[in-house]
């Protein structure tokens, strides 16, 4: 396994085996590598002759005053998880930006929305890095969680539009034996808050038994998860529009419900299917 760390090196590397015929897959994280990272390494690994691991902490998409320099960072224990994953590559540079970078990648109504709202320049940071890993890796096929399922969407939205030539997979939520969705955030929570953090999936899955039981108001059902749910703060917690991520009345098709839930000064991610 190589360790690249910059980004002309990576361009050399990847445009090199593209010449050779060989395909690319990318699975581009922050690090602090989990079973939720892994599960997307390993469905790109049987996909493609070659396996990228991003790992950079992207300052574009934090805002001052958030966790940027606290994010947690384990370089050797992330190169032992992508070793033994059979990643080809991990990449993980200083810097994805040149001297003089001044190019932002901004999608449209989708972006808006929930984390969007929350972290008004968040998704133009994604889009920025993504696009710009893609151009250095040239790959052919990346990975993303659904964890993250509005980030997801905006890259999809992304590739569409600017009819960038990746394949985009999206992979189902790893989570803990209690239901909390893995995120390298959770390190951040205290026994008490993880005890409490539980509730945020438990109120999702009741949710989605009580639309599937028949119950198809969105109001109602959004009230009724919301009280189970043990945190400091519950930023939102909404049915939406799996496609568009609008707010919907009711559950008459494919819908998502999106929630963030703070505790102490840490935010947590959670999405469930309902249909
Ligand atoms: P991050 O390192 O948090 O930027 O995440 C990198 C990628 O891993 C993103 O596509 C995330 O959606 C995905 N991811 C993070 N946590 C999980 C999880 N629990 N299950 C599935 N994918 C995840």
């Amino acid at each position: 396994m190589r360790i690249v760390r910059t980004v002309d090196e990576m361009t050399r590397w990847s445009l090199a085996r593209r010449r050779e015929g060989l395909t690319i897959g990318l699975v581009p994280t922050m690090g602090a590598l989990h079973s939720g990272h892994v599960s997307l390494l390993r469905a790109l690994r049987p996909q493609v002759d070659l396996l990228i691991c991003s790992i950079f902490v992207n300052p574009l998409q934090f805002a001052e005053g958030e966790d940027l320099d606290a994010y947690p960072r384990d370089e050797d224990g992330d190169a032992a998880v992508c070793d033994a994953e059979g990643v080809d590559v991990v990449f993980m540079p200083d810097t994805m930006y040149a001297e003089g970078h001044d190019t932002r990648v901004t999608v449209g109504t989708i972006s808006k929305r929930w984390e969007g709202a929350a972290r008004p320049t968040h998704f133009e940071g994604v889009a920025t890095v993504v696009a710009r890993l893609f151009g250095v890796t040239r790959c052919d096929v990346a990975a993303f969680g659904e964890k993250d399922y509005q980030q997801l969407a905006v890259i999809r939205r992304m590739v569409a539009d600017l009819a960038l030539p990746v394949r985009v997979v999206g992979c189902p939520i790893v989570r803990d034996d209690d239901g909390l969705a893995l995120s390298s955030r959770n390190v951040y929570l205290t026994a008490e808050q993880r005890a409490r953090a539980r509730t945020l999936s438990q109120a999702l899955f009741m949710l989605q038994r009580e639309a599937s039981g028949g119950l198809r108001d969105a109001t109602i059902l959004e009230e009724r998860a919301a009280t189970r749910v043990n945190s400091d703060q519950l930023e939102y917690l909404s049915v939406v529009d799996a496609q568009t991520l609008e707010p919907v009345d009711s559950v008459a098709g494919p819908c998502r419900v999106l929630a963030v839930a703070h505790y102490g000064t840490t935010r947590l991610l959670d999405n469930v299917e309902v249909s």
